[in-house]
């Protein structure tokens, strides 16, 4: 799980031993304690919230289904994002000159 010398993605920080891998990214265990994961204890309660939810209405999402559109739409939007970005990038490049 561990893998020294590698960049923190936050930070930068190359802190060896105390960076990890967390869902392919190397982080610190600063920048981890900032993420805001939830707890065992918050996930069942929010599992259990959709489950009623579902038990009364059976067109509503699970839980993990609602996780999974979140995570596809986030990966929409960062796209879009990057081409934005990319596109100005783009113009200015045409704009300005490299002489
Ligand atoms: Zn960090």
């Amino acid at each position: 799980m561990t893998k020294k010398n590698e960049e923190c993605y936050r930070c930068g920080g190359i802190h060896g031993s105390e960076n990890m891998k967390l869902h392919g990214y190397t982080i610190c265990t600063t920048c981890r304690s900032k993420l805001g994961l939830l707890t065992d204890k918050t996930i069942k309660r929010h599992l259990k919230s959709f489950e009623k939810a579902k038990a009364i209405d059976p067109n509503k999402l699970t839980y993990e289904e609602e996780i999974r559109r979140r995570v596809e739409y986030l990966e929409k939007d960062y796209i879009s994002k990057r081409i934005k970005l990319f596109h100005v990038l783009e113009r200015l490049d045409l704009m300005i000159d490299h002489d």
